[in-house]
């Protein structure tokens, strides 16, 4: 399984990392807590997929997640893309919570589990129109017409899917996650015919790869936050409290009283979450509130994986650690 790059996840633990460093007073602390929790709900969603998505033949399948594609009307979004040589399969996850209620001319309104109700987009319509942008850009790239199906997966195992009247009727794609991997043995049992040989096959997954445009989001813009407003220092490991106290090459918590020798590599992975994995001496000193240029120079020796420039203007990149 290959997933694009700053995908979900990595959205998941930028609001993670932005919301632990908002003071709680500030105006925007509660959108971008809600932000939070609507994210992990879907982060939870994904791994239930990738969960059953793992039963299958890894011989037989390539599957690709978090894609986003450019075409001529902007940008669009794939769950998961499961491929084989004779058909393409999308999954899109939904995390709906509560009751889903499939009505007249194609109406969904879920109902949450607190009694209110609302109408939501059509989870078929949604998913259609990605299909049919991924065909037009499988033919830009030449490749074959290769049957391409989907599936509107519904992650969370309490939730309930069903029919405003006996009339109405639930969409066949629409399903639980526990059904994904029998319903891809069906379509397995359907199509049997290679379409694309294993060379294209490889080739589409490398272009779709290639192609992937990472939503480049830019949480201080969409909350209107400036550096300022973000809390800087080393979090203790143990209680959270802000900041631990440099001393004698260790941490220390002036609350719980907490030593830690690494509690700087959380505070850094906020920083590549929030501001990028350059960081020069000086940003590393003024974010981890550390006085030392030396000091300061020597941990971000032992955590960097390349740096540019020399002297003062040095750069150090640093990597993720999820
Ligand atoms: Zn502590």
């Amino acid at each position: 399984m290959i997933e694009g790059s700053r995908g979900k996840k990595f959205e998941y633990l930028a609001l993670k990392a932005l919301e632990s460093r908002i003071p709680s007073n500030h105006p925007v602390k509660e959108k971008v807590l809600k932000d939070f929790k609507i994210k992990h709900a879907e982060v939870k969603g994904e791994n239930e997929v990738k969960y059953q998505l793992r039963f299958l033949d890894n011989k037989n399948f390539i599957v690709l997640y978090n894609l986003r594609l450019k075409d001529e009307n902007g940008y669009f979004q794939m769950d998961f893309l499961v491929m084989t040589k004779s058909f393409i399969l999308n999954v899109d996850s939904k995390n709906w919570q509560g009751t889903c209620i499939f009505g007249a001319n194609g109406q969904v309104t879920r109902k949450l589990p607190d009694g209110s109700k609302k109408g939501i987009l059509n989870p078929i319509d949604q998913v259609k129109m990605q299909v049919r942008r991924l065909r037009r850009w499988m033919n830009n790239h030449h490749f074959p017409d290769i049957p391409i199906k989907f599936l509107s997966v519904s992650s969370f195992p309490t939730n309930i899917i069903e029919r405003e009247t006996a009339q109405d009727h639930i969409p066949d794609e629409v399903i639980h996650s526990s059904d994904l991997i029998f319903r891809i043995d069906k379509l397995e049992q359907m199509y049997k015919k290679d379409i694309l040989t294993e060379h294209q096959l490889q080739k589409l997954s490398y272009l779709l790869q290639k192609s992937h445009c990472p939503a480049d989001q830019n949480l201080f813009e969409k909350y209107e936050l400036s550096r300022k407003d973000i809390l800087k220092g080393v979090f203790c490991p143990k209680c959270n409290a802000l900041p631990m106290i440099r001393h004698q090459r260790k941490w220390y918590c002036k609350n719980c009283k907490h030593v830690s020798t690494d509690a700087h590599r959380l505070a850094l992975n906020d920083y590549i979450l929030l501001f990028g994995e350059w960081i020069t001496n000086k940003q590393a000193r003024d974010f981890l509130l550390i006085s030392s240029a030396q000091v300061t120079k020597y941990m971000l020796g032992k955590e960097c994986v390349s740096t540019v420039g020399s002297t003062k203007g040095k750069k150090y990149k640093l990597r993720l650690k999820l």
